[in-house]
């Protein structure tokens, strides 16, 4: 007989982006087209986009493109840069170089560092690239905060204070789509110009929105841009109300309930709090990888936790183990993991080594415990070498996390 399969049931998409979407954004999102002239839908912008603002850390201005993240790297760099103008991207994995390449595209010079795919900016060799930059031709530095392909996070605010320290003007832009509403990110306190991010990853809402933020030195310098294409001019669309009446087009008019939702979930729970929630279920996921790790080739693709994200983690298990892994618990049990993506080209037998969980947004602990459960026996099944404990690694960080106070256990 056919063993059984256990893929019926709700099934879990834990990729890193798009993520779950809750319930509660796909109700809202569910009505009769609105108005987009008149009432609900344009009375509720000001308080939309204060709230986006809060999420972000800035009291500056944002722009909304109805696009995903490329289309927001593409809005970002056409408000800052002319042709010919030469920019530095310190780049930790895929997503580095692409912002790169978009920046190319448009006929920017654009030099890259390349810190690999396994340790975060050298903050120092930055500076030093910025002193040698005399003449101050680079006009900003772009950097990703969390690369979603190799799970690095970097220090934004040390960016910041190396730009600084070698006492250069460029601007700094940070790409935040995978970072926003999980990893701990504060645009103005960070000194971040400007700062691009996408709704369907922290933000918990289907793809199709994009989001740049920006500041008064940002402005100023689209300002003395000689021209800035339509589409994608940002100075009309940070004013809410003429952006959806006459500016850009028809607004996202279902993404926008759907976000308003799901603005209201994260404020209702704290941002703080978005945020240590993260940051106790990554590491509930790290101390299970860490457990695998001991035996067999499984490895975390970031060994230092400093330099990990609270939002994605890459990992390593030998060709064709990622995919075959992958495939089981897909067919099996109804759970999707992320692809590894820029760590090696499809087609190339590496590519089956690498393989990624999303735990950003709508996730909670008995997803995180019920998906290294299902990696765990996942790796049972097909016989793939890897250390003991891992699930009660993990439970223990979660209950570490939870320990009830005594005047709660009295009341409870
Ligand atoms: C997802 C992602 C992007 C690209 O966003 P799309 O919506 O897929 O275009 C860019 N940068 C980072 C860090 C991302 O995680």
């Amino acid at each position: 007989m056919k063993p059984p399969s256990l893929a019926h049931g709700r099934s879990y998409l834990a990729i890193p982006g798009p993520s779950v979407i809750p319930d509660v954004v796909l109700q809202s999102m569910h009505r009769a087209a609105p108005n987009i002239y008149a009432g609900e839908l344009v009375n509720m912008m000001p308080g939309l986009t204060a709230d986006l603002k809060r999420v972000a850390g800035t009291k500056h201005h944002v722009a909304m493109y109805t696009g995903n993240g490329h289309a927001a790297w593409e809005a970002s760099l056409a408000n800052i840069l002319a042709p010919g103008d030469k920019v530095l991207v310190p780049a930790t994995g895929r997503f580095g170089v692409g912002w790169g390449e978009t920046a190319a595209s448009l006929g920017a010079e654009v030099e890259t560092i390349d810190f690999g795919k396994r340790s975060p900016m050298d903050m120092g060799r930055i500076e030093e690239l910025l002193r040698a930059d005399r003449a101050h031709q680079i006009k900003a530095v772009l950097a990703v905060h969390v690369d979603t392909s190799t799970s690095i996070r970097n220090d934004i605010a040390a960016l910041r204070r190396a730009i600084d320290a070698a006492g250069h003007p460029a601007l700094l832009m940070a790409d935040c789509i995978a970072s926003l509403g999980c990893d701990r990110f504060e645009m103005d306190a960070w000194g971040v110009d400007v700062m691009v991010s996408g709704c369907q990853k922290g933000l918990m809402v289907p793809p199709g929105m994009s989001f740049v933020f920006f500041n008064d030195r940002a402005e100023a310098a689209r300002a003395r841009l000689p021209r800035v294409s339509w589409y994608w001019n940002w100075t009309p669309r940070a004013h809410a109300e003429e952006f959806f009446q006459y500016h850009a087009g028809t607004a996202p008019t279902h993404h926008l309930y759907g976000l308003r939702t799901a603005l209201d979930l994260i404020h209702a729970e704290g941002i703080e709090n978005v945020w240590s929630r993260h940051a106790v279920l990554a590491r509930a996921v790290w101390a299970a990888c860490e457990a695998w790790s001991t035996v067999g080739s499984f490895a975390m693709n970031v060994s230092d936790p400093a330099h990990r994200s609270n939002a994605v983690t890459s990992l390593r298990l030998q060709s064709p183990d990622a995919t075959a892994l992958r495939d089981w618990v897909e067919s099996q049990l109804g759970l999707t993991l992320g692809i590894g993506l820029g760590m090696a080209t499809p087609g190339d037998p590496a590519w089956h080594g690498f393989f990624r969980l999303g735990h950003m947004g709508h996730v909670n602990g008995q997803m995180i415990m019920g998906m290294l459960g299902g990696i765990e026996a996942g790796m049972q099944a097909l016989k793939i070498a890897h250390g003991p404990g891992a699930l009660d690694a993990a439970a223990t960080q979660i209950a570490q996390a939870q320990v009830v106070s005594p005047a709660r256990s009295q009341s409870a």
